[in-house]
């Protein structure tokens, strides 16, 4: 084994409904509020696809889903070969962690942000480079200061997960115009569907001008589909095609690929989620707590605190399963029943 490896350890899912009612002796129900899924579930047409293309399951699906990527491409005016695959955004960022970092390079990102970005660069043997949040936000003027000659990639999580907090146009460009242009610069939206907020970055139009910025974003939050694992990235032609290399030949599904495509023709469905997540988010972000709740764009809120465990059970008491972090809780909003279950926990801690 690569000597590495033993300093990490395999994912930690929380643990199931099941076992939670039996650790806490709960009765009731248990909601899941703990992995930032749409509890709405994707659009119906998407789950329609899915059977009508249930009996093609016996031939390999056609590398990186070209139907979707003609799609994906014309949906938001790029051209095909820069759009690349991946079993959510998760493998994507294994790809792009085995084809750009090498042993000795470094990673450059925030303490507070997705896992898996570290988790890879320390497969490949690099160094972490990883800046403190400010007020759960990214510092990028710290993290554009830390880049340097050994920098193979620069991850910026916006919104980040699991702060929810955003950075607008303006900051992205200031924080562009800082790294060295050769420095790959990759922009983790996976939330960017649920933002509202009118100065969240054009990330396509800065990539006309910052040619090392790429975009990743997934089908697994806004757009319900967790359960069938496929996300992409907009990049330069050229990154995609090495990143391809890397890629394995049939790392996406047919009924990924289908599913998707009618998901991301139900364009009206998506804007009622997220419609009804802003109704939703606005509540907790105005409700009236001593706790502190970072600001949100995402369809979390994050709530720090320093009793976070005593939060968190509290809050499976009540029937909902947050994810317990050490100076906080993340908690993913569902329905408006159970937001309000949530929220009358928080007024009350
Ligand atoms: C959920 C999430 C991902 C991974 O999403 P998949 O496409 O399901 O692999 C990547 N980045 C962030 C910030 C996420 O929250």
């Amino acid at each position: 084994m690569k000597s590495q490896i033993s300093k990490l350890s395999a994912y930690q899912p929380g643990l199931s409904p099941e076992k939670l009612k039996e650790k806490y002796g709960i009765e009731g129900e248990l909601h899941k509020h703990a992995s930032n899924e749409n509890l709405f579930g994707p659009s119906p047409k998407a789950k329609q696809a899915i059977k009508d293309h249930v009996d093609d399951l016996f031939l390999y699906p056609e590398p990186n889903a070209p139907l979707l990527q003609e799609a994906i491409a014309a949906h938001y005016g790029v051209d095909k070969a820069q759009v690349l695959f991946g079993a959510g955004l998760d493998e994507m960022i294994v790809i792009i962690s085995r084809t750009l970092v090498r042993a000795g390079d470094n990673i450059v990102t925030s303490a507070g942000t997705f896992g898996q970005y570290l988790h890879n660069a320390v497969v490949e043997d690099a160094e972490t480079i990883q800046v403190p949040l400010i007020d759960g936000a990214f510092d990028l003027d710290g993290i554009a200061a830390a880049v340097n000659d050994k920098t193979a990639a620069v991850w910026i999580c916006n919104p980040n997960n699991p702060t929810g907090t955003y950075h607008t146009h303006d900051d992205i460009v200031a924080f562009l115009e800082k790294v060295p242009s050769h420095i790959p610069v990759f922009m983790d939206e996976a939330y960017a569907e649920y933002v509202t907020a009118e100065d969240y970055p054009k990330t396509l139009e800065l990539m006309k001008q910052y040619g090392n910025v790429a975009l990743m974003r997934t089908f697994s939050k806004a757009y319900g589909l967790a359960g069938l694992r496929i996300g992409y990235l907009i990049s330069t032609p050229e990154l995609a095609a090495q990143l391809n290399v890397i890629r394995p030949p049939f790392n996406t599904t047919r009924l990924s690929e289908q599913a998707a495509l009618k998901a991301l023709e139900d364009q009206e469905y998506l804007q009622q989620i997220v419609e009804t997540n802003r109704v939703e988010r606005e509540k907790f972000l105005n409700l009236e707590t001593s706790l502190k709740i970072y600001p949100s764009q995402t369809n979390f809120v994050f709530v720090e605190t320093d009793r976070a465990k005593e939060l968190d059970e509290t809050l499976l008491r009540h029937g909902i399963i947050a994810r317990l972090f050490p100076n906080g809780i993340r908690i993913s909003l569902g329905f408006p029943e159970q937001n309000e279950v949530i929220r009358n926990v928080l007024k009350s801690f």
